[in-house]
């Protein structure tokens, strides 16, 4: 087994498979947000990336992709049932998430997840390098941190949790909690999106663990741990040029014909997620229509739902109660040939995605608990003519980033009403103002700023580890 200095450990594999056009199989690069923050800091080590392929045989061998080597982890149907869907999904993701829904805990579940990073953590230390750099992703591998470092003290660890890390009284549901504490704890840094998550992690490695923890550091043992945020983003410089390209313009231009050229259009681009306030967001457009302070000849609103996760139960009940909703106001506003609400419920590609940006006077983003949500920052990154409003909830990770926007409590219906309202009536002047800071700001913190700033601060443990002690 060829062994690479640098290694990337996620759920996924940043590929596909599918058929090519004579017919034959072929893996294809898939057009992931992380594989292309991390392509070209990969593309200039030998990296190996390992993750799952998906499909439950097992693990296939897999060539070379855009100079990436491929590390491939099998999981079976019932590691998928659960570790996937059950602990990370049904477990970690709600609660994560402030418990929107109920959390689930099933001990079989914990085995899986257990069982499951395992396998992660073996691979990892397979094709690392002596003394090579490894940087595992997410909470569905909270615990590779600490089973990687069991079998290979040499590497430096890093962990990235994208969604949100929630506060102690939350987490202290967990019936594992210190467990997947101490899981994170293997690696030499670990990143949140939010300054408030690494200090919510670091009040429980106190409270847990009886740790010497700041906000910054966490001593175990004779190591230091260093926590911090490092806010994720996009390619900002490629999704402009995507938005600026004139076939792009032109399916825009199509585009708004097609919705009969109303004055004003309201975009909203989810997963079906119930943490995403889809139903809080139609519940307050269907006031606002009942109201008449919107009208179905002048505003459109195109609502993209992406499905996802439908094996879930929860996300299952989810759908079957947003299409009631969305049929519901389309059977009471709508019109022949004008419903209320055009709902799409499918996956889109980023041209097509980036044209509906581009005819989208107001984004609605507004999430019950997000950790980051990159629509809102695509949406930013793609009004090349600094127009668009963006309506955005306090509770995307984005928030703390993007103040300008038309900041929101989703749980707040009148609040978001109101919101919603200033957004679509608000003087171009303000919108062009408002855009042009969070534009600036996207320019300056992009995903390579990220990846880059995450892994020099990774290099740097190895100094601080020797020089600093906590408490
Ligand atoms: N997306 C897409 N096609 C769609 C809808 C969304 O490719 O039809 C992409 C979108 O561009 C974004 C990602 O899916 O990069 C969603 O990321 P976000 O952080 O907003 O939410 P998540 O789904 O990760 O919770």
């Amino acid at each position: 087994m060829r062994q690479s200095p640098l290694v990337v450990v996620a759920n996924r594999l940043p590929i596909d498979d599918s058929v090519a056009p004579d017919g034959a199989f072929e893996w294809r690069r898939s057009p992931g947000g992380l594989m292309n923050a991390l392509h070209p800091l990969l593309r200039h080590t030998p990296a190996t990336w390992v993750g799952w392929a998906g499909g439950t045989g097992p693990a296939p061998h897999l060539p070379d992709v855009d100079g990436v080597r491929l590390r491939a982890v099998a999981l079976s149907g019932e590691d998928f049932r659960d570790h996937y869907e059950g602990f990370a999904n049904a477990t970690l993701w709600p609660l994560y998430h402030d418990a929107v829904e109920q959390p689930e805990y099933h001990r079989r579940w914990w085995e899986a997840y257990q069982r499951v990073n395992q396998r992660f953590a073996e691979a990892a230390a397979e094709v690392a390098e002596p003394g090579g750099l490894v940087w595992v992703q997410d909470y569905h591998l909270q615990l590779v941190p600490g089973l990687l470092r069991d079998l290979r003290p040499d590497l430096r660890i890093g962990f990235f949790l994208h969604v949100p890390f929630p506060p102690p009284e939350l987490f202290m549901q967990l019936p594992r909690r210190a467990e997947l504490l101490r899981g994170m704890l293997g690696a030499d840094l670990i990143g949140f999106q939010r300054a408030q998550a690494a200090h919510n992690f670091a009040q429980l490695a106190a409270k847990v663990l009886d740790l010497p923890a700041t906000d910054r550091r966490i001593g175990v043992g004779d190591r230091v741990v260093r926590i911090g945020a490092f806010p994720v983003s996009i390619d900002t410089a490629e999704m402009g040029a995507l938005a600026a390209r004139p076939d792009v313009a032109d399916r825009a231009r199509r585009l708004r014909q097609d919705l009969g050229d109303p004055e004003r259009v309201i975009l909203s681009v989810d997963r079906m997620d119930y943490t995403k306030g889809i139903e809080q967001r139609l519940k307050a457009y269907h006031e606002l229509l009942t109201s008449g302070d919107v009208k179905v000849r002048d505003t459109v609103l195109v609502q993209v739902v992406v499905p996802s996760r439908d094996r879930v139960a929860q996300y299952q009940v989810l759908r079957d109660r947003v299409e009631h909703q969305v049929g519901r106001i389309n059977g009471e506003f709508g019109r022949v040939g004008e419903p209320a609400i055009h709902y799409l419920s499918q996956p889109f590609d980023r041209t097509e995605l980036v044209a509906l940006y581009r005819i989208a006077d107001v984004m609605a983003v507004t999430p019950l608990r997000d950790g980051m949500n990159l629509v809102a920052k695509e949406y930013v990154a793609a009004r090349v003519d600094g127009t668009g409003a963006l309506l955005l909830s306090e509770f995307a990770g984005a928030a703390a980033e993007l103040a300008q926007a038309y900041l929101v409590n989703p749980h707040d219906l009148d609040g978001l009403k109101a919101a919603l309202l200033a957004a679509l009536r608000a003087a171009p002047d303000d919108v062009a103002a408002r855009m042009r800071a969070m534009r600036e700001h996207l320019s300056r913190n992009d995903i390579h700023t990220w990846a880059g700033s995450y892994l020099s601060a990774l290099e740097e443990t190895a100094l601080v580890t020797r020089r600093t002690r906590v408490g």
